[in-house]
C-alpha cells in the first residue's frame, strides 16, 4: 500500500479526485501543483492510514516510517533544506484534512522542527527576532493542541513579562525578549508535563501526526460527525508541509480569500490580509486584518493599505492565481496564501462555503459566464439552504435605533432576548422564547446554542471568524466583529455608547447591514426575484414532479402562488373550523345528541365553508385545488373551560350535564387512531355532506366570478378499505347531483383518497377502482408504518438517531426501505387498477428534499408541502431529475 503522496515543484503523486484518499486538503494542495502553482512542497499521509490506526490498536503501518523519511528528504531536497539540520533546518507545518473541513479536529502546528539548535540556525540565515518570535509560537502552539499544556499558561507568562517590562504590544518585544520568553515556556511545559519540550525534530513530527489521528476521535470531532452525518470509517489525512513564512518583515504577509464575495455572490476578489503576520494571526481576530483590494478598502472607508497597493506584484500573482483556479474548478474558490519576502506562496483551495444568497447568485452567473450549464447551475444550490432567502428582512420603512455596527457576515434580520453564553440560549429556546446569543467571540463548542438561537452577535472577528462561517452555513443571521460592544460575561450585561443592555433585553440584528439594533424591529417578507427567479425558471425547466402547497387561508394560498406552487395538494378544512366566529357552531355540531341537531349546527357552518373555498378557488384560479373533508378527532374541538361548555349548552338548548355526559362519551384513550378521518363521515354523513355541498356550491360560484373552470379534487381522509371510500364517495356524489340539479350548472371534479394507513396502500388497487386519485399522507403512514406516535415521537426518537438506529428523524425525510415500500406498493398497485391515476404526497415529506428525490423516483405526478418550502421542493424536484 501506498501510505505517503508527495507535491511541489509543479508536480504531485496526488490530484483532486483523489479526496477520500487525501482528504480534501490534500487533494486540492496536489492538484494545485499539478498546476504549476507555487505551492510549498510537502506530503500527504493518506486517510488509510488513519483507518489503519485506529483497526490497529493506534499504532501505524510497518512501512510508514520508511516512508515518512523518504517523503521528507524530498521535500527537503525541493525546498534546499534538511529536516533537523542545525546549519539549514527544515521546518513544516503539521494540519489535518479530511474529506469535507471538519471544525473541531486538530488544525494546525506551525514551525514545527524549531528546537534550541534550529533556532540558532535560523537566526543567522533570517533574523534573530524572527527565529525566535516563530520558535514561542511554536512551543505554544505545539503544547496546547499535541502536549495538552493550553495556551493560556503562555498568555499569562507573557502577559507578566509585558508588564514587567512596561511593554504593551507584541510588537515592542525584541529577539532577547522572545529568546527569554522561550526559556520561561520551557519551563512552563516542564512543571506542567513533568518532562520537557521535546527537542528532536522527529520527535515533534511523529507527536503531531499522532495529535492529527488521535484529534478524529476527540468528542468535538463526534459530535460533529454525528450532526452530519459523516462516516468514522471516513479518516482523516495528515498534510506535512515545508513552512513558508508571513512574518519575515513588511513585504511579507498571510491571508485568506474568496474569488467572490461569499456573503452576495458578487464577483470580486473578497478576503483579508495580515502584514509581517503568521497564519494563525489572520483567524485568530487579535490584529485588525487588512482588506486585498482597493476597492473593497473604498468601500469599508478603511485607512490601511490595500494587499493591492501594499504588496502589488504579490497582488497581482494572486488575482492571476484566483482566477485562473476559479476557472479550472469551475467555481468560488476559498483561498489561503502567504507572502514571503514579495513571494507569494499558496496554501490551500477548496470550494469557498456561502450563503444561499450567494450560492444562487453565482451559480446563475457562472452559468451566464459560460462555465457552467444552467443545468449544473440548478445542481449547484442546496435546496434545503434556500430556507435562508425566504427569511425575513428589517422593513426599510422601520424606525431604525442602530446601537452598533458590525460586520454583515450573515443575512437575514432576527430579533430576540439577549443571552450570553450557548447553554442559556439553548434552555431559553425550550423555554419557547427568541434568543440573539451575544458572544465576544464563538468557538466550536457554542455550535449547540448557535443552533438554539435566532441569530448570533459578536464583538471580535471577521467575515471568516468562526461565528461567520458556522452562521453561514446555518442559514441563521449574524453580525460579527462589532467592536464598539462591551461584553462583560460576568455581569451578564453588553454596553454600548453608554448604554447598559442586560440579559433578556430584546435587540434585533440585520445580517444583511450589520447593524444592531434596540428593541424588536417590524420585518418583510424577502422578495423572489432576480437570480431567484432565474434558477427557479431554470429548475422548472428540468424537473418532472409538478410542486403543490398545503394550504387552505387565503394568505397561505397566496403565499404559496408566490412561491410558485402549481395548485393546492391538501387543503386541511378542519383548520378552518377553529376560527372564533365558528367554533361555537363546531361545537355544537360536535356535541349534538341526533342527526337533527347536528343539521341545525351544519346550517350555520355551511355558508361559512363555501365563502373559504370560493375564496380560495378565487386566489388559485385555474389551478388544482384539492379539499380533505375533515379529518382530526372531535376532542381537539371540545370545550376546555366550564364557561365554554355553559355556552354551548345554551346554544343548543340543553342543560350542562348533557354536554358534559356528551363530552365524556366521546373521550378516547387513543384519539389518534380514533375517532377521525373518513370514520367521522361514516358514522355522521351530514357532515361530508355539508363539506360536500360547500366545494361544489363554492366551485359554482367561483366559476361564474373568475370565469375560469374549476375541478375541485375532494379528498377522503384515512381510508382502510374500499368499503369506507364507496360510502363517503356515494355522499359526495350525491350531494354533487343536488347542486347541478339546483343550479343548473354541470360539475367536474374528483373525488380520490388519502394513502396513510399501510392497509390502504396494500389494498391499493382495489381501492383505486373507485377513487380517481391518491394523496399519500406520510404523516399518518409513517405513524402507522412505524407504531410511533407521531405526537410523542419527540421524546424517544432523539436517542434513536444519536444511537444510530434510525438515520434520520422518519418524519422529516422519509424512511425510504419501509414507508417508502408502502408507497411504492401504493403506486405500484394503483395504477394497476386505474393507470391514469393521479398520484401525489402531502405528508411534511413532500417539502424535504431526500423525499422529494424519492417521490420522483417512484414517479408520483406532484408533492404538496408548506408554500414556504415550495422553492425547496421545486429545485430539490429538479435536482432529481438531472
Ligand atoms: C398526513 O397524514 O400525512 C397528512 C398530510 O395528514 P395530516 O398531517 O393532516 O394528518
Ligand atoms: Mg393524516
Amino acid at each position: 500500500t501506498k501510505w505517503v503522496y508527495t507535491f511541489g515543484d509543479g508536480k504531485a503523486e496526488g490530484k483532486a479526485d483523489m479526496k477520500n484518499l487525501l482528504g480534501g486538503k490534500g487533494a486540492n494542495l496536489a492538484e494545485m501543483s499539478n498546476l504549476g502553482l507555487p505551492v510549498p512542497p510537502g506530503f500527504t499521509i493518506t486517510t488509510e492510514v488513519c483507518t489503519y490506526y485506529y483497526a490497529h490498536g493506534e499504532t501505524y503501518p510497518a512501512e510508514l516510517k520508511g516512508d515518512v523519511e523518504k517523503a521528507l528528504s524530498e521535500v527537503g531536497r525541493l525546498a534546499g533544506k534538511s529536516f533537523g539540520d542545525p546549519a539549514n533546518p527544515l521546518l513544516v507545518s503539521v494540519r489535518s484534512g479530511a474529506r469535507a473541513s471538519m471544525p473541531g479536529m486538530m488544525d494546525t502546528v506551525l514551525n514545527l522542527g524549531l528546537n534550541d539548535e534550529t533556532v540558532e540556525a535560523v537566526a543567522k540565515l533570517a533574523d534573530r527576532r524572527f527565529a525566535y518570535d516563530s520558535y514561542r509560537r511554536f512551543i505554544t502552539m505545539y503544547s496546547d493542541v499535541v502536549l495538552g499544556v493550553e495556551h493560556h499558561h503562555f498568555e499569562e507568562i507573557l502577559e507578566h513579562y509585558k508588564l514587567q517590562k512596561g511593554l504593551t504590544l507584541d510588537t515592542d518585544l525584541g529577539a532577547d525578549d522572545w529568546a527569554a520568553l522561550v526559556v520561561e515556556y520551557k519551563k512552563k511545559v516542564q512543571a506542567e508535563l513533568g518532562k520537557p519540550f521535546p527537542q528532536d525534530p522527529h520527535e515533534q513530527l511523529w507527536g503531531a501526526i499522532g495529535a492529527v489521528f488521535g484529534s478524529w476521535m476527540n468528542a468535538r470531532a463526534i459530535t460533529y460527525r454525528r450532526l452530519h452525518t459523516i462516516p468514522e470509517s471516513w479518516g482523516t489525512a495528515v498534510n506535512v508541509q515545508s513552512m513558508v513564512f508571513g512574518n519575515m518583515g513588511e513585504t511579507s504577509a498571510t491571508g485568506v480569500a474568496f474569488t467572490r464575495n461569499p456573503s452576495t455572490g458578487e464577483k470580486a476578489l473578497y478576503g483579508e490580509f495580515l502584514v509581517n503576520a503568521q497564519g494563525e494571526d489572520v483567524v485568530a481576530g487579535i490584529r485588525t486584518p487588512q482588506d486585498l483590494t482597493e476597492k473593497a478598502r473604498k468601500e469599508a472607508g478603511s485607512d490601511k493599505p490595500s494587499m493591492e497597493t501594499a504588496l502589488p506584484e504579490a497582488f497581482k500573482e494572486f488575482e492571476r492565481i484566483s482566477n485562473a483556479l476559479e476557472n479550472h474548478y469551475r467555481d468560488m474558490q476559498d483561498l489561503e496564501f502567504t507572502v514571503e519576502k514579495g513571494k507569494l506562496w499558496m496554501l490551500q483551495t477548496r470550494s469557498g462555503k456561502r450563503t444561499a444568497k450567494a450560492a444562487l447568485r453565482i451559480a446563475v452567473e457562472l452559468a451566464r459566464e459560460g462555465l457552467i450549464s444552467e443545468q449544473e447551475a440548478v445542481g449547484r444550490v442546496d435546496p434545503a439552504a434556500l430556507d435562508q432567502l425566504l427569511h425575513p428582512a428589517i422593513d426599510p420603512k422601520a424606525e431604525r435605533k442602530v446601537v452598533a455596527t458590525g460586520l454583515p457576515a450573515s443575512p437575514g434580520a432576527a430579533a430576540g432576548a439577549i443571552v450570553f453564553s450557548a447553554d442559556e440560549a439553548e434552555a431559553m429556546k425550550e423555554k419557547g422564547l427568541k434568543v440573539i446569543l451575544v458572544r465576544v467571540e464563538t468557538s466550536p463548542e457554542d455550535i449547540h446554542g448557535m443552533h438554539a438561537a435566532q441569530g448570533i452577535l459578536t464583538s471580535r472577528g471577521g467575515m471568516t471568524s468562526h461565528a461567520a462561517v458556522v452562521a453561514r452555513g446555518m442559514g441563521k443571521p449574524c453580525v460579527s466583529g462589532a467592536g464598539a460592544l462591551r461584553i462583560d460575561y460576568k455581569a451578564q450585561t453588553l454596553t454600548v455608547a453608554g448604554e447598559t443592555f442586560k440579559k433578556g433585553d430584546i435587540i434585533t440584528i440585520d445580517g444583511g447591514t450589520g447593524q444592531v439594533l434596540k428593541g424588536e424591529v417590524p420585518m418583510l417578507q424577502p422578495e423572489l426575484s432576480g437570480e431567484f427567479a432565474t434558477l427557479m425558471g431554470w429548475a422548472d425547466k428540468v424537473r418532472k414532479l409538478k410542486v403543490r402547497a398545503n394550504a387552505e387561508t387565503p394568505a397561505d394560498a397566496r403565499m404559496a402562488r408566490s412561491f410558485g406552487a402549481e395548485g393546492i395538494g391538501l387543503s386541511r378544512t378542519e383548520h378552518m373550523f377553529f376560527d372564533a366566529g365558528r367554533i361555537l357552531a363546531v361545537r355544537e355540531m360536535i356535541l349534538a345528541d341526533d342527526e337533527a341537531g347536528r343539521r341545525s349546527a351544519l346550517a350555520k357552518l355551511l355558508p361559512m365553508q363555501r365563502d373559504d373555498f370560493v375564496e380560495l378557488f378565487e386566489i388559485m384560479k385555474g389551478l388544482p385545488v384539492t379539499i380533505r373533508l375533515l379529518d382530526p378527532p372531535l376532542h381537539e374541538f371540545l370545550p376546555h373551560t366550564a364557561e365554554e361548555t355553559a355556552e354551548v349548552a345554551k346554544s343548543l338548548g340543553v342543560d350542562i350535564e348533557r354536554v358534559e355526559r356528551r363530552y365524556k362519551e366521546l373521550h378516547e384513550v387513543n384519539p389518534m387512531l380514533g375517532f377521525r378521518g373518513c370514520r367521522i363521515a361514516i358514522a355522521f354523513p351530514e357532515i361530508a355532506e355539508m363539506q360536500a355541498r360547500a366545494i361544489f356550491e363554492a366551485a359554482v360560484i367561483a366559476a361564474k366570478k373568475t370565469g375560469e373552470m374549476v375541478v375541485p379534487e375532494v379528498m377522503v381522509p384515512l381510508i382502510a378499505t374500499k368499503a369506507e371510500f364507496d360510502i363517503v364517495d356515494k355522499v359526495i356524489r350525491d350531494t354533487a347531483a343536488a347542486v347541478e340539479k339546483e343550479t343548473g350548472a354541470t360539475l367536474t371534479f374528483q373525488v380520490g383518497t388519502m394513502i396513510e394507513l399501510p392497509r390502504a396502500a396494500l389494498r391499493a388497487e382495489e381501492i383505486a377502482r373507485a377513487a380517481e386519485f391518491f394523496s399519500f399522507g406520510t404523516n399518518d403512514l409513517t405513524q402507522t408504518c412505524f407504531g410511533v406516535s407521531r405526537d410523542d415521537a419527540g421524546t424517544f426518537l432523539g436517542p434513536y438517531v444519536q444511537k444510530g438506529i434510525l438515520e434520520v428523524d422518519p418524519f422529516v425525510s422519509i424512511d425510504v426501505d419501509g414507508v417508502g415500500e408502502l408507497v411504492k406498493i401504493g403506486v405500484e398497485r394503483g395504477r394497476k387498477s386505474r393507470p391514469d391515476i393521479k398520484l401525489g404526497i402531502c405528508g411534511e415529506h413532500g417539502g424535504d428534499p431526500a423525499s422529494v428525490t424519492f417521490c420522483h423516483e417512484v414517479g408520483l405526478d406532484y408533492v404538496s408541502c408548506s408554500p414556504f418550502r415550495v422553492p425547496i421542493a421545486r429545485l430539490a424536484a429538479a435536482q432529481a431529475a438531472l
